[in-house]
């Protein structure tokens, strides 16, 4: 038994953040996680990518340098150093996490822990009760049973990717996702030959796909197959059957499994745990509650958006209403349709809220417009008239209310949360023109679409 008041079951965004806020709160927290503290996000997700493409970004733009009155002679990477700074950048922010829970008293418990009937967690040989326990075990990469995959060493999934010894002189990457389009522009910039088989019309299905067409059409030196389903991999070569039905095989030195990820269900007794599963994972509502009294599940193990922020927001969900469950009426319940997404290549993008499609979908109407970013000072000093960039906003005719924006061009990650606020605060098109946006920046795009827009 335990004299904790709350139990978190991983130690990823979603639990780490949820045991920060309840530690600061008072609670007593009891923190289980076996690996490095961070989860995926850290250790093999968001930061070491983004680690990477910092990293090919200053090679490309070091060679692309000489427009801009800048030179340098035999410019090269260092595959190895990469890597170093990727590590060290990791290990960092992981002891960062450590350090902030020992601040906040938080007692970490570097094992896994598990269920072994509703309400009671196994933690090294002992058995625990609390008045709490958050489920935050996170998700983990999708192998289709292809042919040819599975025990293929040639196959690898992002985590395997990150670290390998040298990049490989061809990529092939199986599926047009997050992952699978970062991992292309990252290899693609360091000059690895890459192509993407998607077996969808377009890549990155969260967007239009007319916002989305333009994104693909901007990496030019990545080779992308749509309507291309896989049908095998043989050694290091995939082949894919094309929309007219032709097999065709793409000759690669490795190959990236990006086709999504899957809740990790296993080595925590969700079978004993008595909770509400599914293939997307543990059942919530939108304060977090599950089927079971007092548990909870945040993150990626809820399959309701497999975003760090997401498991983020999630996990402050929990805390709050465990610290204060009066406080759903302030506000404190999941609001899924304003959670950013953001995708890191070259070029960036990224949205918020309802694509024009799913408004269709939802039967609502909207008007629509899109524009260049080559309305933006700043693109234009810092790209060129020639480089791909565009805002394209959604909003509803007669009350303007805005529902939503995808953005294609730098800073467009760092922008996208004003957008969110002008979301949660159900900003019209006519609201928004009386913001001032700081000259010149980047993000003068959206303020441009919402002159542009007419209802
Ligand atoms: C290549 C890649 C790039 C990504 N890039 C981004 C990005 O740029 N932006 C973004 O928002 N998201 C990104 N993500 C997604 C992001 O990493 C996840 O959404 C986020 O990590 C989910 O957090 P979580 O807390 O739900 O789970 P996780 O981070 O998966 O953490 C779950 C934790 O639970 C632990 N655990 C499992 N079983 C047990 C047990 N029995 N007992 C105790 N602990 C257990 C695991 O060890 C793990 O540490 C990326 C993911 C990948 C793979």
């Amino acid at each position: 038994m335990t004299d904790h008041d709350v139990i978190v079951v991983g130690g990823g965004p979603g639990g780490y953040i949820a045991a920060e806020r309840l530690a600061e709160a008072g609670r007593r927290v009891l923190l289980a996680e076996p690996n490095a503290l961070g989860g995926a996000c850290l250790n093999v997700g968001c930061i070491p990518t983004k680690s990477l493409l910092n990293s090919a970004k200053l090679y490309r733009q070091a060679l692309d340098s000489t427009t801009f009155g800048v030179s340098a002679e035999a410019v090269r990477y260092d595959w190895g150093q990469i890597q170093a700074w990727k590590d060290k950048t990791v290990q960092t922010l992981v002891s960062g996490v450590g350090a902030k829970l020992r601040r906040l008293k938080v007692e970490v418990a570097p094992q896994a822990a598990r269920f072994v009937a509703p309400g009671v967690i196994e933690l090294a040989g002992q058995r625990h009760q609390a008045d709490h326990i958050i489920v935050a075990t996170g998700s983990l990469p999708s192998m289709p049973p292809i042919p040819g995959v599975e025990g293929n060493p040639l196959v690898l999934d992002s985590t395997a990717l990150l670290s390998v010894a040298s990049p490989p002189q061809r990529l092939a990457v199986i599926g047009g996702g997050v992952i699978g389009v970062e991992f292309a522009s990252l290899f693609a910039d360091l000059g690895v030959q890459v192509e993407v088989i998607e077996m969808l019309d377009e890549i990155l299905p969260f967007m239009d796909a007319d916002v989305a067409a333009k994104l693909r059409r901007a990496m030019p030196k990545v080779q992308f197959h749509l309507k291309c389903r896989v049908e095998q991999v043989e050694g290091s070569s995939v082949v894919y059957t094309d929309a007219s039905g032709q097999r065709v095989r793409v000759e690669a030195d490795l190959v990236l499994m990006a086709v999504g990820r899957r809740p990790c269900l296993e080595g925590w007794g969700a079978e004993l745990s008595g909770l509400e599963l599914t293939s997307r994972g543990v059942t919530v509502d939108d304060t977090m509650r599950t089927n079971q009294p007092g548990v909870w599940a945040v993150g990626d193990i809820t399959g309701r958006s497999l975003l760090a922020h997401a498991a983020y927001r999630m996990g402050e969900i929990a805390a709050a209403l465990i610290i204060d469950p009066s406080s759903r009426e302030r506000g404190q319940t999941m609001r899924w349709d304003t959670i950013p997404w953001a995708v890191y290549g070259h070029p960036e993008a990224a949205g918020v809220g309802l694509t024009e499609r799913e408004c269709v979908k939802r039967g609502l109407t909207v008007r629509c417009v899109t524009v260049p970013l080559t309305l933006s000072g700043r693109f234009v000093a810092e790209h060129g008239l020639s480089a791909s960039g565009v805002v394209k906003l959604v909003a509803e005719p007669d009350s303007g209310l805005i529902r939503g924006l995808q953005m294609i061009g730098p800073y467009a990650p760092e922008t996208i949360w004003g957008v969110a606020g002008v979301l949660e605060n159900e900003f019209s098109v006519d609201d928004l023109k009386q913001v001032v946006f700081p000259h010149p920046t980047v993000s003068e795009g959206i303020r441009e679409a919402v002159w542009a827009w007419r209802g």
